[in-house]
């Protein structure tokens, strides 16, 4: 053999040979390490078993007659151990019967006694190309075991991405649903009033033609509400509201809310309730901080009851943050209402007639908050009334 067998860890490739009689193993064995291998020589087979179980051999060159076992069976029982183990049958036997009997059995080749170098080299040749062969099979086979997991968890986030296309295509689909309707409510209006102020067909009175005039004017603010509140919360979906965070003092803005709303609070006959706080600050945009407080201000007076009343209290939650609660004694929210609370549009059952709105303002307002690093939390009872609280990130203290 020209080159020195080496294998896949440049370790000399390790033979096991196991053969009851002395002689025939220690020349065996002596004449495999002058060619280079790595030998283990057993006379019993039930040892050579045994110690397959801890030890990596590539070759194993098995008697096919000893009294204690088989070699066909100890090659059964050794491929069962180490199925990548190129196994020779040594026997003085010729036939083709037992070169079969070996091959069934798993053995890749035999050899005959008593045997010379040649035929040892070609055998073994032969055993170390299969040798080779198995291990590119299972590096090969360990590769695409590997791609495939990668691949099966490319095919997972995949799925996921694509179910978060669909959610998301679903969702805007039923906003673009809602919008239409919700527009094309108000412009019924507007049109169908045009039409009867145009039309000589129908008389009308100068009281009359003032009362349409005013659904009109109505129906188009009502239009331009939407148009607005529906860019705004456009703009903020996509990121492109620019906001500027700064430490907030809430005492005047508190202050500024009560003047706000105020008058709202008189129309209704309410009692304004503002606690003045402790000096608290938050991390806010000013502009948009006030947005949402208005809205849930104007809320909290739309959908309350008359005699009712309205607070605003402001608190330090244990984690650091500050929660500004707006709490009112209208009608509550149903539980099985709240998921849809914040969904554009959703009004919960309710018309213009009750109360005027857009069903946008909430919406608006929970996108603000997350993206001023916090959340409106909803506690509501019906029939008693809600608070609605912002959560905020507190402004460090400042000196
Ligand atoms: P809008 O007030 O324009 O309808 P919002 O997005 O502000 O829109 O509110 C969505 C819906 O949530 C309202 O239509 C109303 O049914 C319900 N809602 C909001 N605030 C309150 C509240 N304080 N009490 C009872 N229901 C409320």
């Amino acid at each position: 053999m020209e080159t020195f067998p080496i294998d896949s860890h440049d370790k000399p490739v390790s033979v096991l040979v196991i053969d009851d009689e002395d002689l025939v193993r220690q020349v065996m064995c002596e004449l495999l390490e002058r060619e280079g291998f790595a030998t283990a020589g057993f006379a019993d087979p039930l040892a050579a078993l045994a110690s397959l179980a801890s030890v990596d051999y590539s070759i194993a060159l098995v008697d096919l007659n000893m009294p204690t076992m088989d070699g066909i069976a100890v090659i059964e029982a050794a491929l069962r151990i180490q199925p990548s183990l190129a196994c020779l049958i040594v026997t003085g036997e010729g036939d083709l019967a037992t070169s079969q009997r070996a091959l069934t059995a798993g053995a890749i080749d035999y050899m005959l006694k008593p045997f010379d170098i040649v035929a040892v080299r070609t055998g073994l040749e032969r055993a170390l190309r299969i040798v080779a062969l198995r291990e590119t099979l299972r590096t090969s086979d360990a590769k695409v075991q590997q791609c495939m997991a990668e691949l099966a968890f490319l095919n997972r986030q995949l799925v996921v991405a694509r179910n978060a296309a669909q959610l998301a295509n679903d969702a805007k689909s039923r906003f673009l649903a809602s919008m239409s309707h919700e527009l094309r409510t108000p412009l019924n209006s507007i049109i169908g009033f045009s039409h009867i102020l145009k039309s000589s067909q129908f008389p009308k009175t100068w009281q009359q033609v003032e009362d349409f005039s005013s659904h009109i004017l109505q129906s188009a603010h009502h239009l331009l509400a939407i148009v607005n509140e529906v860019l705004d919360l456009a703009r903020v979906e996509s990121g492109k509201v620019e906001l500027h965070i700064e430490a907030v003092q809430l005492a005047p803005l508190l202050e500024a809310c009560r003047q706000m709303i105020g008058q709202q609070c008189a129309q209704h006959g309410l009692s304004l309730h503002v606690a003045a706080g402790k000096g608290e600050a938050v991390m806010a945009d000013v502009l948009r901080l006030r947005q949402i407080l208005f809205n849930l201000l104007s809320n909290g007076v739309k959908y309350n009851t008359a005699g009712g009343s309205l607070k605003i209290a402001v608190a330090t939650l244990p984690a650091g943050d500050v929660a500004i609660a707006v709490s009112d004694t209208g009608s509550g929210i149903a539980p099985e209402m709240m998921s849809r609370l914040f969904q554009p549009f959703d009004r919960l059952g309710r018309d213009q007639h009750a109360a005027n709105g857009t069903g946008l303002g909430l919406a608006l307002a929970d996108r603000l908050a997350r993206q001023m690093f916090g959340r409106i939390e909803v506690d509501s009872v019906v029939g008693k009334g809600s608070t609605f609280t912002l959560v905020l990130p507190a402004a460090p203290p400042v000196g």
